[in-house]
């Protein structure tokens, strides 16, 4: 579909805001899902939540296609245009608008970066507690759309836990309050309805979050295995004991090997697995708990223990984790990053199934996750230029993905179904069951515009991924690099 009458898009930005030139389109392409990439017709650059309304109001008297778009890194290809739409690029929709320190809220626009709001809260002890490892760069309105989470989610929650109000832009136009400044509400849960909806639902505007006390003092414990199993056992242990560590974290032998060469965070070289604990919260109670979690520790079978004894070495140890997806990069030039989730009781067999998937396809898996979320992300190296290697990875991580379906878990921890996964939506939801969000997605927008072509696969479920062209090319809706 092209763009009808583009002059109008004049009326509401100046040249500089308006992107038509292909070099200015080209950085809009694609998101953190890299190896595929769809032009938009146009991409405009909001300063004013005035403007972003004047847009979509744009695009839905003229059924124009669009996508809302935080920072561009999202790793399921959320932020991928929809073909000849508009993108609506919201960075410089940027304002804090109010800090409530007493009822420990704040109001921000969506293209707000996660972590300026932590920074913003700062002098009064506060912060803000979804920290996804991409918090320097993604936006508080990505992080809305896919619900996403990080390391220090496992005690606190996941966005839908810290986000009390929500002004959007609905796909038709209309402009919507949802929730509020407070935690008790009346009614149904609107906010948890929209948190999510990886834009399906219009553009999020303005969002009050709330703020938790900024934790009082850490313990960090750096613990090294010459087997996952053995660490997935220390997880096991330590949640059953009744702790709530702040993140319970595991990275495998190739992961820890990158994370090594890209920032030097002091992981034992050779081991096979580390598990990353930290407790946080008052002094007292944490000195008590890190007590009973040394207890623990010891009699799993660890071969390093190591524990800051500064937050100079608990950043170090952060800092390769953290740095995991992007020091990949090192070993591989192209990878995958996959996202599911497995019982949590059920890591160690997962794991074993994909090393012995990884053996299969002749490719290389690093190993990063959320341990005690079960939340896997299996990061899938591959040599891009090789013909079919992309096929191939795409492959694999289908049957990764298909193999946390059968354990009991999901599709999707954090990084969202978008583009990528909308194949196997179907995998874990019956025909009705889709129905019911192509009803509810059809009464929020009816001509079909908002974000169109994810998460929600339309008509007859997409062939699986297999050698070949991969079914979001088959529909047309990707294309290669
Ligand atoms: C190195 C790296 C590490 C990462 N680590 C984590 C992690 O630890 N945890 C985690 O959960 N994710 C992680 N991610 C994934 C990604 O950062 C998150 O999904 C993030 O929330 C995306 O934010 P963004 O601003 O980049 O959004 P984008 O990628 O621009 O968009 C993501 C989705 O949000 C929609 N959207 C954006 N803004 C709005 C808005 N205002 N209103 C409505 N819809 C909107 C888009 O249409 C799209 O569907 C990581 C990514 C990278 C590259």
């Amino acid at each position: 579909m092209k763009i009808p009458v583009i002059e109008d898009l004049k009326s509401i930005y100046p040249p500089d805001r308006l992107l038509l030139q292909s070099a200015q389109l080209a950085p809009y392409e694609s998101d953190g899902l890299t190896c595929f990439r769809s032009k938009p017709a146009a991409v405009v650059l909001p300063e004013t939540q005035k403007e972003v309304i004047k847009t979509v109001r744009w695009c839905y008297e003229n059924s124009v296609p669009f996508s809302a778009r935080g920072s561009g890194t999202s790793l399921s290809g959320g932020a991928i245009p929809v073909k000849n739409g508009l993108v609506i690029a919201l960075n410089r929709l940027n304002r804090i608008v109010r800090i409530d320190p007493q009822e420990r809220t704040i109001t921000v626009e969506s293209g707000v970066v996660n972590l300026k709001v932590s920074e913003a809260v700062l002098s009064h002890n506060l912060c803000y507690a979804p920290d996804p490892s991409s918090q320097p760069i993604c936006t508080i309105g990505g992080n809305l759309a896919f619900n996403s989470g990080g390391a220090h989610c496992l005690k606190y929650g996941m966005t839908s836990n810290h986000v009390l109000g929500i002004k959007a832009v609905l796909p038709d136009g209309e402009v919507v309050q949802l929730g509020g400044q407070s935690l008790e509400t009346v009614g149904p849960d609107l906010t948890g309805f929209y948190c999510g909806s990886e834009g399906l639902f219009g553009v999020a505007l303005e969002v009050v979050l709330r703020l938790i006390p900024k934790p009082e003092f850490f313990r960090t414990m750096m613990v090294a295995y010459d087997a996952m199993e053995a660490a997935g056992n220390a997880v096991t242990r330590i949640v059953s004991s009744g702790l709530l560590p702040g993140a319970l974290e595991i990275m495998d032998g190739l992961a820890i090997t990158a994370a090594e060469a890209a920032v030097d965070a002091g992981y034992p070289k050779g081991a096979a697995a580390i598990l990353i604990v930290e407790l946080d919260g008052e002094k007292d109670a944490v000195e008590s708990d890190f007590k009973r979690l040394k207890t623990l520790i010891e009699e799993t079978a660890a071969t390093t223990v190591k524990v800051a004894q500064n937050d100079a070495e608990r950043i170090k140890i952060w800092k390769g984790r953290k740095s995991a997806f992007s020091a990949v990069g090192r070993l591989s030039s192209d990878f995958i990053v996959q996202d599911g989730v497995v019982p949590r009781a059920r890591l160690g067999e997962a794991l074993a199934e994909i090393d012995k998937l990884s053996k299969i396809y002749n490719l290389r898996v690093a190993n990063v996750f959320h341990a005690g979320d079960g939340n896997l992300h299996p990061l899938i190296l591959f040599d891009g230029r090789e013909e079919g290697a992309l096929h191939k990875a795409e492959e694999l991580a289908g049957k990764i993905i298909k193999l946390c379906i059968r354990m009991g878990g999901s599709i999707t921890g954090e990084h969202g179904v978008g583009l990528e996964k909308k194949a196997y939506l179907p995998e874990m939801f019956s025909a009705q069951d889709i129905r019911v969000m192509e009803h509810v997605r059809s009464r929020m927008d009816p001509k079909m515009i908002s974000n169109s072509d994810k998460m929600i696969p339309g008509g007859e479920a997409p062939a699986l991924v297999s050698q070949g062209l991969h079914p979001l090319e088959k529909q047309g809706i990707l294309s290669r690099e």
